[in-house]
């Protein structure tokens, strides 16, 4: 078993460093957040992911897992060092890698013998070359340093999940050395891996991130194109997931992805092409076709009102996808504001995110409207004139046509998810709109 420390308590990192401890590695989880740490030296997880605060607890109390803000203490006689810290998108829509430069300033200072260090965050193509020299350059003991890359492909929502059962493990590396080293890392986790270069690693997490939210934008397109022939989108998915060549995810349409990946990782990988002189052009239209799809309800809720101006208007999900508290780059983030701007009165449910809804957006006044926040649906859609959904959390999906239709003083619902089956809200009486659908019965 080894000893390893994570920088970096967020998604990846936390999710990373539980999973090693379940597999029997002792591991130390370092974050800058001295809050954060608290929290979950309490045995409180800061993120919400299904699982997590369980494995959290069992393996603290096994003994396998600690956390600190004292990196010093955790990185210096570690085997391994797991890099997950963020690396957010530049106005620019390059990666900022400052988080990741201090981390390997760090380590350099600390390590006082030869270690591994695993870069897992996501970065442009050559960064773990620059780590790696960054490293060498600032080294104070005399010892061994390399650096190797193993992008994470977690999905948020179902994190623990995805990262005991992954798919496949990638091995960014090409010295033998390193190579053994993630290999025994991994060996009780018995995932399929992939070893290939570096930077052909770091390629691999920006292509995959790329195609995936490619294929969510071209289901898009296709499915306001159905919008204007007469076709369904849903039934278009179906016919076409049966084919292995396209197989059966990603092919929902809806108001676009968000979270704190796909957004950035296809600006960042445009941005590289633009580096080196190639325009990406599939990816910059996939860019384009997010960005307006994500106000898409409310061009279509604009269209169908003279304002919203005094509106009690239910909006129905807040975070980026169902499964998480993220908000970053959530639909919710652009349309709210929007509405607010309008004079919208705002009834805002969301099972987990709320809380860091509110932290961005209090309850009261904003703007020309104002926003409130409920625990239960009921109280969002009672007397409202119109229903936003933004998420299809299934406390969301739990709600039956007929309850749109007796709560609401107007039953009048913009669906960014297709949640229902058209014939279902007309039977009862509710006046609905989704994305990309046609009902012809
Ligand atoms: P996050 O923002 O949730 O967490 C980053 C954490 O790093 C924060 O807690 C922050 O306080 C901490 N940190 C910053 N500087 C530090 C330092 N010097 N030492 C220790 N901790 C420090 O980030 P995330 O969502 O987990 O993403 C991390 C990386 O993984 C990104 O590159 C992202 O693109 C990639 N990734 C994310 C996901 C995902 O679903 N979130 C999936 C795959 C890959």
């Amino acid at each position: 078993m080894c000893k390893i420390a994570i920088a970096g308590t967020g998604y990846v990192g936390l999710v990373s460093g539980v999973c090693f401890a379940e597999k029997g590695h002792q591991v130390t989880c370092v974050d800058t957040d001295e809050n954060k740490v608290n929290i979950m030296k309490s045995g409180v997880s800061p993120i919400y992911e299904a699982d997590l605060e369980e494995l959290m607890q069992k393996n603290y109390a096994e003994g396998r897992i600690s956390y600190t803000t004292d990196y010093k203490s955790a990185y210096k006689d570690a085997d391994a060092i797991f890099i997950g810290v963020g690396t957010p998108e530049q106005p620019d829509g390059s990666a900022n890698l400052t988080y990741i430069a201090t981390v390997a300033r760090q380590i350099a200072e600390t390590v006082m013998r030869d270690c591994l260090v695993v870069v897992k965050s996501t970065v442009p193509i050559g960064t773990n070359d620059k780590v790696e020299q960054f490293i060498k350059d600032f080294l104070i003991n005399d010892v061994k340093v390399e650096v190797a890359s193993n992008p994470e492909f977690l999905a948020q929502g179902t994190a623990v999940r995805d990262t005991l059962h992954a798919a496949r493990v990638i091995i960014g590396t090409d010295s033998k050395w390193a190579e053994d080293m993630l290999k025994k890392i991994y060996e009780p986790f018995n995932l399929p891996i992939v070893s290939v270069s570096r930077r052909s690693a770091e390629m691999i997490k920006y292509a995959s991130n790329n195609f995936l939210a490619l294929k969510i934008s071209y289901m898009n397109d296709i499915a306001n194109l159905c919008e204007l022939v007469g076709a369904d989108i849903q039934d278009v998915a179906k016919g076409m997931s049966f084919d292995e060549r396209i197989g059966n995810k990603f092919l929902s349409a809806g108001i676009g992805y968000g979270g704190s990946c796909f957004p950035k990782d296809t600006k960042a990988l445009e941005y590289l092409a633009k580096q080196n002189g190639y325009e990406l052009r599939t990816v910059k239209a996939g860019i384009a076709v997010n960005k307006e799809q994500k106000t898409l309800l409310y061009k279509k809720a604009s269209s169908r009102l003279i304002t919203f101006n005094g509106l009690k208007v239910a909006v129905l999900g807040l975070t980026f996808k169902p499964g998480t508290d993220d908000l970053r780059e959530a639909p919710s983030l652009e349309n709210v504001p929007l509405l607010l701007a309008q004079g919208a009165n705002i009834y805002a449910f969301d099972p987990v995110g709320k809380k860091n809804f509110e932290d961005r957006f209090p309850e009261g006044k904003h703007d020309k409207g104002r926003i409130t926040y409920v625990d239960n649906i009921k109280d969002a859609l009672i007397d409202a004139n119109i229903c936003f959904i933004f998420t299809e959390w299934s406390e969301v999906k739990s709600v039956a046509p007929e309850d749109y239709k007796n709560l609401m003083r107007t039953p009048l619902v913009f669906d960014g998810r297709n949640i229902y089956e058209i014939k279902d809200m007309r039977k009862a009486g509710v006046e609905y709109y989704s994305v990309g659908r046609n009902y012809h019965g």
